[in-house]
């Protein structure tokens, strides 16, 4: 696991970060209380890609930690994950290492905190609380 992030650091190091004046925050987003998720990104029949998060979800994680999983979805958009297959474990660690550096702040710092508070809670394609945390710190790379 601990080559996985080495492997991660360097890829941002090399090939993510002389994107980052390209990132895009233009992606349209939709609230859905129906959502039964945070946030999503997916493409509507138009062919538009779109955010689809839960304003009920986000209002009781607060907003800072809600703007952190918002950011994690612009991390697919911007990492064309809705275009490019991509296994989801690595999709999704691209997402958070993406917010992790994009985010503001304070957001990525509250976000950090929920998932440390999360702990061994989590999913197949997301991990643990404790493993998404260390991957936004690893990722943010200031504190
Ligand atoms: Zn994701």
């Amino acid at each position: 696991m601990r080559i996985f992030f080495i492997l991660f650091t360097l890829f941002f190091s090399f090939v993510a970060l002389p994107q980052a004046a390209e990132a895009q925050w233009r992606t349209r987003e939709i609230p859905d209380v129906r959502l039964n998720d945070i946030a999503m990104v997916t493409r509507l029949n138009t062919g538009e890609v779109v955010i689809i998060y839960n304003p009920n979800q986000c209002r009781m994680l607060g907003a800072l930690v809600c703007g952190f999983f918002r950011a994690h979805e612009f991390g697919h958009v911007n990492l064309r994950h809705v275009i490019t297959r991509r296994h989801p474990v690595f999709a999704e660690a691209e997402a958070d290492c993406w917010a992790a550096q994009y985010a503001p702040r304070n957001e990525v710092i509250a976000a950090y905190n929920y998932f440390l508070r999360n702990g061994q809670r989590g999913d197949y394609a997301h991990g643990t609380g404790f493993q998404r945390a260390n991957r936004i710190r690893q990722c943010a790379g200031f504190f």
